[in-house]
């Protein structure tokens, strides 16, 4: 009687499986293949990817976070490292090269270590311990600012708009004032003197044409749109604006219904009862008080006509998105059915008005109700240039942010990770063992990043990591690489190269997470590829 012999089969027919080190060392290689695309655009002098999705569509940019996204990447520990770069791009907007980069420096350090025959659990073990160690050492350097000191502000927001093409100084100038203006705007003061906004409270309206530094922050929302008929105002003081989500039209039966008419004076009859309906309904909107429509969807022309002569301004097909800003805005209310409308829903606004932006027009709601709406209508000559300036904006946006909610920067170029492996290999000395050469690899990972930083200024990497480790182990805690011009300086901050806190914390976080993530995994499991 044989019990065996009989396969039992717990995969699917064409699965295929690796296991162990050899798992673990595919993994590994594939995670630093990605780290190894990002690294040349790590900083201000990092280089740009030109990305081509499947349709052709090109993106040319150095922003980590876009270059991943638009990345095409196929082995599943390199679309872990992946998401992990999305979630840290979406929780603080920032850090993403550094901590994918990182990430690759702590994977191929893990890997030395196995080599030594180290177990991958001590490696955990001692990344583990590491990291706690490095976020409570940053905690410690950090340095508290005032949030509602401008300078400061300005000073992070240059470090982080200056890595990005944004062409020349004026611009960089011009687009980091207003970042600051906007998020003062918008930010919530909380009682613990904390400022509190979302990125996405801040409007960005892009519009091809015009030059980068026409580019301007309007208090109020702007609408891609235009005024809907020739006889109504283009401008209207005190608006009381209704915002619906019904259309303006008469309904149309969804089943093809066939009407006969039999005689001209059933044609008119017919004609007349569509106007009755459609006057009625702007004579509902009127009698509310409203002197502005503005809704999702379409308006009839019968009812523009009848709205033109109230001298109702009226916009039509706003995006959803834009309709619920107006309603925060005004503080009106989105009403979808014309009957529903009630004085009450409507929001206000000091000034709705019809202006010409380059070729075409564009209606702006200005002096609302809630003086926190802002927006910032992006000028620029190409698609290109638009999306670049709003991604450096969304970069500033999110630093002001983090900085704001946590005030405290720590110097950039990297000051900091040169402070933090010092301090880690002291702590790695303490803790001893095997778990002390994992501290250890964690500490020399995290000075990739200076190493990579004075590569790309020109610098002889080595050399300036030794001429670091000086500076740090004398107490000067601000020296780090100055990128731009090529040379190492004691004091980041002299230079205005800080960073928040915030993002520093948590893009070692996230790469250590990742790093430990991909060193627990010791089996492959693929299903076969589905066949197209
Ligand atoms: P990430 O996607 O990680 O934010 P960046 O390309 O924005 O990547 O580069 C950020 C790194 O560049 C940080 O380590 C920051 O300190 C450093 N950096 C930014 N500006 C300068 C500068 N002028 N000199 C030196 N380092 C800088």
């Amino acid at each position: 009687m044989a019990m065996y012999g009989i396969p039992v089969l717990i995969l699917k027919e064409g699965s295929q499986r690796t296991v162990g080190r050899e798992a673990l060392r595919a993994n590994i290689m594939a995670a630093r293949a990605l780290a190894e695309v990002l690294k040349t655009s790590l900083g201000p002098r990092g280089l740009d990817k030109m990305l081509v999705d499947s349709f052709g569509d090109v993106t040319v940019t150095n922003d980590g976070a876009t270059i991943v996204k638009e990345m095409e990447v196929q082995h599943p520990a390199a679309k872990l490292l992946v998401e992990v770069a999305k979630a840290q791009d979406a929780e603080v907007g920032d850090g993403t090269t550094s901590a994918v980069v990182l990430a690759g420096a702590l994977l191929r350090k893990a890997e030395e270590l196995l080599d030594q025959n180290i177990h991958p659990t001590i490696i955990i073990e001692g990344y583990t311990k590491a990291l706690k160690e490095a976020l409570r050492i940053l905690d410690e350097i950090a340095l508290k600012v005032d949030p509602s000191d401008r300078e400061t502000l300005k000073k992070v927001v240059t470090t982080t708009i200056a890595s990005k093409y944004i062409g020349g100084p004026l611009v960089s100038e011009k687009l980091t004032n207003m970042a600051i203006d906007a998020a003062l705007t918008v930010a919530e003061k909380k009682p613990d003197g904390i400022y509190e906004f979302r990125v996405d409270d801040v409007k960005i309206e892009k519009k091809k044409g015009g030059n980068v530094l026409d580019t301007q922050l309007v208090y109020g929302i702007v609408l891609d749109k235009e005024v809907v008929h020739p006889g109504m105002p283009r401008r209207v003081e005190n608006a009381k604006i209704a915002l619906l989500d019904a259309a303006l039209e008469v309904e149309k039966p969804e089943i093809t219904a066939k009407i006969n008419i039999t005689s001209p004076e059933l044609m008119n009859a017919f004609i007349e009862e569509e106007a009755r309906i459609l006057r009625d309904m702007v004579e509902k909107i009127a009698s509310t008080g409203a002197n502005v429509v503005i809704t999702q969807k379409g308006i009839d022309e019968v009812a523009q006509h009848f709205l033109a002569k109230k001298g109702i301004l009226a916009v039509r097909r706003v995006k959803r998105s834009d309709l619920e800003k107006l309603e925060r805005a005004t503080g009106g209310k989105i009403v979808s059915s014309v009957r529903d409308l009630k004085p009450e829903d409507l929001g206000y606004a000091a000034l709705v008005e019809e202006r010409r932006v380059g070729n075409d027009k564009m209606v702006f709601v200005e002096g609302c109700k809630n003086p926190k709406a802002v927006t910032i209508l992006v000028r620029g000559a190409s698609d290109m240039v638009l999306d670049e300036i709003e991604r450096s904006l969304k970069d500033a946006l999110n630093v002001l942010r983090n900085v704001l909610r946590v005030p405290k920067i720590v110097p950039g170029g990297g000051a900091t990770e040169i402070a933090v492996a010092l301090k880690l290999r002291d702590y790695a000395a303490k803790i001893g063992g095997k778990e002390q050469l994992a501290i250890e690899a964690f500490a020399s990972a995290l000075e990739e990043i200076p190493l990579i930083l004075a590569e790309t200024a020109g610098l002889d990497p080595l050399e300036t990591l030794m001429k670091l480790r000086q500076y740090h182990s004398e107490g000067k805690v601000n020296a780090g690489i100055d990128v731009i011009n090529g040379v190492v300086r004691e004091d980041m901050s002299s230079i205005s190269v800080v960073e928040p806190l915030l993002v520093k914390n948590s893009m070692i976080k996230t790469a250590a997470e990742a790093a430990v993530t991909i060193l627990k995994i010791d089996d492959i499991i693929a299903a076969s590829p589905l066949k197209k």
